[in-house]
Formats: C-alpha cells, structure tokens, sequence
C-alpha cells in the first residue's frame, strides 16, 4: 500500500486540534486503500498543542510529530515536514480546518493520474476582511508582473505533493521562506482543484500584517531581483533631470550675468535626491540581508524530539 503523509504545521492550535482529528480520522478510515501519515509539526506553541499531539499518538500511531525547540514559523516547519515525511506523497494541511480534509480523496485522485503538485485553489475566503482579499488580490498581480515563472492564484500551502517534488523542495535550504513561489519554481505537473475556504474553526489566526508583509516581501525578493532594476529606472531620469537643470542654471547665470539665489530650490533637490538615495539603499539593503542571511548557511531548525525520541543534534 502506498503511504501519504498529511504535513501539519501547528501553533497554538489547542482547540482546533480535536475537531481536526475527529475530521481526518473519519477520512482516513473511508479511505482503505492507503497508508496514513499525519505529521505535525509543533513550532514552538505555549499552550497545550504538544500534549495533545502526544496524547493522539498515544491511541493511533497514524500520528506522528515533529517537536521544535521554540518557535521557527510556518514555513520552516513546513520544510521540517518534507524532511520526516515518509510518504509517496505529502499533503500540506492547515491545522484550523480551514483547508476541508475530505478534499482529500480528489488529490489523490489527480496525484494516480500523474500529476506531480495537485493544488487547491480558494473559490471563496469566507471569514476574511475585504482588505485581506484586495491586498492578496494585488499581491498576486505585483508578484506575477515580476517574473516568468506563473504564479497560481488564490492557492495557499494546501496541496498534495509527489514524492520528486518534496526531494526537490528539500534541496531548496533557503532560510527566508517563501513556499508559495517554490512551489511554482521546481516546476512538474501542476493540476488545479477548487473549493472553499472555510472559516478557522477555533483559536485565533497567527497572522497579522507585519508578517503578512513580511511574507510578501520574501516572496517577491526570493523570486525575482527585478526590484534591483528600480534603481535603474529611476537614476536614468535622475540623471538627465539633473544635467538639464545643471545647463539650465549655467545659461541662465550666464545671460543675466547674475550669481544663483535659488536656496530654495536647492533644499528641495537635496530632499528629492536624498529621498531616491535613501529608497536605493532600502533595496540594495534588502538583497544585502538575503546574501547575509544565506552565507550563515544555518541549519534551519533544530527539533526537540521526534515520535517521543530526543534529538541530540549529532
Ligand atoms: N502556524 C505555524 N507557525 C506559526 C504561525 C502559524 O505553524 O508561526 C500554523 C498554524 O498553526 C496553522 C497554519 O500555520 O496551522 C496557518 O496559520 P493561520 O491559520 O493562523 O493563518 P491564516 O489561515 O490566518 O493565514
Ligand atoms: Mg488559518
């Protein structure tokens, strides 16, 4: 029988925990045919999460957990998942229950059909702000003008993955994250299955829009260094700007035979410029923090204990 993994990342997820059990349970038990798997991965929560993770193993070995020493974010736990994952396939799941589980028979479905990434995609995002829908909306626009590599829309992490895909994903060691645009950069047969978002089921969500910028900004300087073009774009008319100007004051100084008074608008042209050098710097400090971040070369992440057993670090 083949295996599927079900990769959960999970923080402080308490209470949404038992009815995501009670959901997946009922599945897995319909669906014979194959081997189960459900990973969580416990990233550092403060509430009872682990203790119920360990109590749910404790009844059905099914569930298996991946134990983070503090918090490491959503997508390096999703990356600690593919690295114990021992599936033929994994499948990404949120743990509020916000990405429905009986999906899950049709991903598999398309997977025996051949396709190597069967993603869900949102038709609906019942629970969300409108300010949440335009400014994903906009993201999504922004992100695909950028680069070559198509961009799914309205897809989130829950999708089910061939066992190649997850090989590739995990030589991507990168450590600002941005799954999402991985997912579209290994490439492979990528099959499309909608559905609708439901609301969290318990809890609170982790996000909030510093890291939601956060994430936008990784995804966009992971992708593409287009941005590094920007400074490009605006010196060239800096530039010619200044030299007309430049000739400008000279002929007038000369014509009128007069010495420059405009004090004035020197202050706003040290303004202006200042201002573009000061976006310059923004961006070449952005790239300059990736470099940093990489050349650490850091393990990722380090994991408390696995199935019960302590890591050692060896
Ligand atoms: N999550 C995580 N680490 C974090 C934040 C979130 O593992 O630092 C998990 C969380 O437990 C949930 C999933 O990521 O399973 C999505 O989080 P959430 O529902 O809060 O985000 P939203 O659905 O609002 O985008
Ligand atoms: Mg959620």
């Amino acid at each position: 029988m083949k295996k599927i993994s079900i990769i959960i990342p999970a923080y402080n997820e308490e209470e949404s925990l038992p009815f995501l059990y009670e959901r997946l349970d009922k599945l897995m038990n319909e669906i014979n045919t194959y081997e189960f798997e459900i990973l969580f991965v416990n990233d550092g929560s403060k509430d009872k999460t682990i203790q119920i993770i360990k109590q749910l193993r404790e009844k059905d070995k099914r569930i298996c957990y991946v134990d983070f020493s503090r918090n490491f974010g959503k997508e390096i736990a999703m990356l600690a998942g593919l690295d114990y994952a021992k599936g033929e396939a994994v499948i990404f799941m949120d743990a509020d229950l916000q990405d429905p589980p009986e999906l899950i028979p049709e991903l598999i479905k398309y997977w025996e059909e051949g396709y190597d990434d069967v993603y869900a995609r949102r038709k609906s995002r019942e629970g969300e702000t409108w300010l949440k829908k335009f400014t994903s909306k906009m993201y999504y626009k922004v992100l695909q003008s950028l680069t070559r590599v198509p961009i799914q829309k309205d897809t989130g992490d829950f999708r089910l993955l061939d066992r190649r895909c997850v090989n590739a994903l995990r030589k991507l060691r990168e450590s600002q994250r941005c799954s999402k645009s991985m997912f579209s950069w290994i490439g492979y047969n990528k099959k499309e299955v909608l559905y609708d978002r439901d609301p969290r089921i318990a809890g609170k969500t982790k996000w909030n829009y510093r890291r939601l910028i956060d994430l936008a900004i990784d995804g966009i300087t992971s992708f593409t260094t287009s941005p590094l073009r920007v400074s490009t774009y605006l010196a060239i008319p800096t530039f010619i700007l200044l030299g007309v100007y430049f000739i400008y004051v000279i002929a007038k100084c000369i014509a009128i035979q007069e010495a420059i008074q405009a004090f004035q608008a020197i202050i706003l042209l040290i303004l202006f410029f200042s201002g573009i050098q000061i976006m310059l710097f923004g961006i070449v400090g952005e790239y300059l923090g990736r470099i940093f971040n990489e050349t650490k070369n850091r393990p990722l992440y380090f994991v408390n204990e696995y199935n019960g057993e302590k890591e050692t670090n060896e």
